[in-house]
């Protein structure tokens, strides 16, 4: 597969045309994740002013969080993005068989066989141990070096070099010819958690290993460097990328999100993604009915019930159970009964009030969305945090791409069906 580099190939209209509406898939699965791709755009315009000079790195693993990484890396690429990064090889690959042309960066810790992946496909390394170092040093050639960023682990205890052994391992590094050095970097444990002082004390070690490296007789000269993720840019701000050539690593905020809701405020973003799910069926139960698996739940009175058409299987979670809301007929109303694998139900009330007087199989619930129940409200139902939602929602899910930003008018999806399709 050839590997075009970000800088020779720049016209606007180099990809293989995306099909965003996937109408097939809408038909005949009840659950959709819409990925409304002008807040994506709105997020990392705000990113960009944000960041105050700092170019961003865009991270883009697990399948852009779950958002579809060939759609999102395409619209980043035409933001102007040119620094992308992924967890593993595999996912790399991918995007350069979608057509991604930029930088982009393997976060994960290399295997010494997979070397040969990362040449061909133009891939940028991490060197997280001594041993990854002498692996590279190895593979690369004059004529083919590797890109490698060295990680340092300050303190996130995960992968990464200690401060100690980073200069003896950059240095050698700077010297060969195979290797040519990306990339410093370290990764915050703590950042998205404003009360604790964990990530200065990270930071502190990180610019002492920077001092090191300006200080040594081996010339190492770095094409960047960065520590920073969006929880950093939110909490720290221009001191966590107050470096020669920096790059801010940002995932979750590109996606309209923040590691707590508490830090939402900070930053104006649009959630990207939502979630509906189609009523299948439609039943009126008499009082102490049971409702679904184990028949925990009993209706407390003559209830209209909607049966929807979404469940852990496509990544909501079964912990939602008792505690989540979805918004029906314009109302919020109680999932009740246990979420199953494909259905969950939904107590719409007495049959012959609002919304249950109104609600027709087809219609479509919002599981999450822009107004609440936000992806916040199920990440906390669900004892978890939101990247673990969107990540999770599962690859049975249609995902319906939608870009109402003027410039992109040709590319905006058709309309989603009006509620009353079928199914
Ligand atoms: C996932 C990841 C990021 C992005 O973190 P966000 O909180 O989503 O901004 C940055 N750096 C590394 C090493 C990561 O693994």
């Amino acid at each position: 597969m050839a590997c075009v580099r970000a800088t020779e190939n720049r016209s606007p209209n180099r990809y293989p045309p995306i099909d965003r509406s996937s109408p097939r898939t809408d038909t005949l699965v009840p659950v959709t994740a819409t990925i409304d791709l002008g807040a994506l755009r709105h997020n990392v315009r705000t990113l960009q002013a944000h960041a105050e000079g700092a170019e961003l790195m865009a991270i883009v693993k697990a399948d852009a969080y779950g958002h579809g990484a060939a759609s999102v890396v395409e619209v980043l690429q035409d933001e102007g993005i040119r620094h992308f990064a992924v967890a593993r090889p595999a996912e790399g690959v991918r995007l350069r068989e979608a057509g991604c042309s930029e930088r982009i960066l393997v976060l994960g810790a290399p295997f010494p066989n997979q070397l040969a992946v990362y040449s061909q496909h133009d891939l940028d390394l991490t060197i997280p141990s001594t041993e990854a170092a002498r692996a590279a040093l190895d593979h690369g050639t004059s004529t083919a070096p590797l890109r490698a960023h060295v990680k340092v682990d300050t303190g996130m205890g995960r992968i990464g070099l200690s401060p100690d052994e980073a200069l003896s391992v950059l240095s050698e590094l700077a010297q060969a010819s195979g290797v040519r050095i990306a990339g410093i970097w370290t990764h915050f444990a703590t950042a998205d958690d404003p009360e604790s002082t964990f990530a200065e004390t990270q930071l502190t070690r990180f610019q002492d290993v920077l001092a090191d490296v300006r200080n040594t007789s081996v010339p190492i000269r770095p094409e960047h460097v960065h520590a920073a993720n969006t929880g950093a840019l939110l909490t720290i701000g221009a001191r966590a990328h107050n470096f020669r050539a920096p790059l801010i690593r940002t995932g979750i905020a590109l996606y309209g999100l923040t590691a707590r809701p508490e830090l939402a405020p900070r930053l104006n973003l649009r959630p990207v993604m939502s979630l509906h799910a189609r009523v299948t069926q439609l039943k009126t139960v008499s009082p102490g009915t049971p409702i679904s698996y184990g028949a925990h739940w009993r209706a407390p009175r003559r209830t209209r019930i909607a049966t929807l058409g979404v469940g852990y299987g496509d990544g909501y979670p079964r912990l939602c159970s008792g505690r989540a809301v979805v918004r029906i007929g314009n109302e919020k109303r109680p999932i009740v009964g246990s979420i199953c694998m494909d259905m969950c139900m939904v107590d719409l009330g007495p049959p012959d009030q609002l919304p249950a007087s109104d609600v027709q199989v087809g219609d479509k619930a919002e599981l999450f969305g822009a107004t609440d129940p936000t992806l916040y409200d199920v990440a906390e139902w669900a004892d978890t945090i939101p990247y673990e939602i969107c990540c999770g929602i599962s690859p049975r899910v249609p995902r319906r791409y939608e870009d109402a930003s003027s410039e992109n008018e040709a590319k905006t999806a058709a309309p989603p069906p009006s509620s009353h399709d079928v199914l």
